[in-house]
């Protein structure tokens, strides 16, 4: 028995094409013939909540997630999935108002962290990701060290993730600058580095370093599918 994915995407929506690819190629490959995921997809409005988080309005974004999220379980949706790092910044807002299992994407990038072998790991993705506690916090709880790159590399990062990614454009520039800040992490011990961020994975792949990158869109994602497959949820 396959169960339903609630997938909350549109933030943005570049990166929840990639989950809706990733969750199907993934269903697949592990059925076969003309198999896909069942997904229920709830896209928002992206400008109105990055208004809100310029203004530190936490409380609208989990109002209006939590309301999302309440309309995938009536529709259906047996697990639920924020499909963007930054915003779990409001999981326990959310998880809260449903009955239906919260995937969280730092605990699936922990584990896969663990399947590599690293416990020492980079941090790149938006200012909140890599500034606010939620998320390290999380890394930390199972076991996961994470560093962040400098004040400055942590704005250039965030710029572009706002001012190009999250517009589907992907420049070598933005490229160039990315890998140098992974290199920089690696040479400060980071065995790998975690893409926290849902778009820098369509940026940076692993041909592009020879660092280890995890590409928290990906692992997500998977583990969604592997969740909608087993029989403990
Ligand atoms: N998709 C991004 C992330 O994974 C950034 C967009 C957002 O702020 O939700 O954090």
């Amino acid at each position: 028995m396959m169960k339903t994915i609630g997938l909350l995407g549109g933030m943005s929506w570049e990166s929840s094409a990639e989950y809706y690819r990733v969750m199907n190629e993934t269903v697949k490959h592990r059925l076969g013939g003309l198999h896909s995921a069942k997904i229920i997809m709830f896209s928002v409005d992206f400008a109105g909540l990055r208004a809100h988080m310029l203004k530190g309005d936490w409380d609208a974004i989990a109002e209006e997630l939590s309301g999302a999220a309440c309309t995938l379980e009536k529709a259906g949706a047996d697990i639920m999935v924020i499909g963007t790092n930054t915003m779990h910044m409001v999981a326990p807002q959310v998880a809260d108002a449903v009955d239906v299992p919260l995937v969280h994407i730092a605990d699936a990038t922990a584990a896969a962290c663990k399947e590599q072998g690293a416990t020492k790991v980079g941090l790149l993705g938006t200012i909140f990701t890599m500034e606010k506690p939620f998320y390290r916090d999380r890394l930390a709880e199972n076991g996961i060290e994470s560093i962040v790159p400098s004040r400055a590399d942590r704005e250039l990062v965030d710029k572009v993730i706002f001012d190009e990614l999250c517009k589907g454009e992907f420049t070598d520039a933005a490229r160039k600058e990315y890998v140098r800040i992974i290199e920089d992490m690696a040479a400060q011990g980071a065995q790998a580095v975690i893409l926290g961020c849902t778009e820098i994975g369509l940026l940076v792949t692993p041909k592009d370093t020879d660092v280890p990158v995890l590409d928290t869109c990906r692992i997500h994602a998977e583990k969604c599918v592997e969740l909608a497959f087993s029989e403990e949820l």
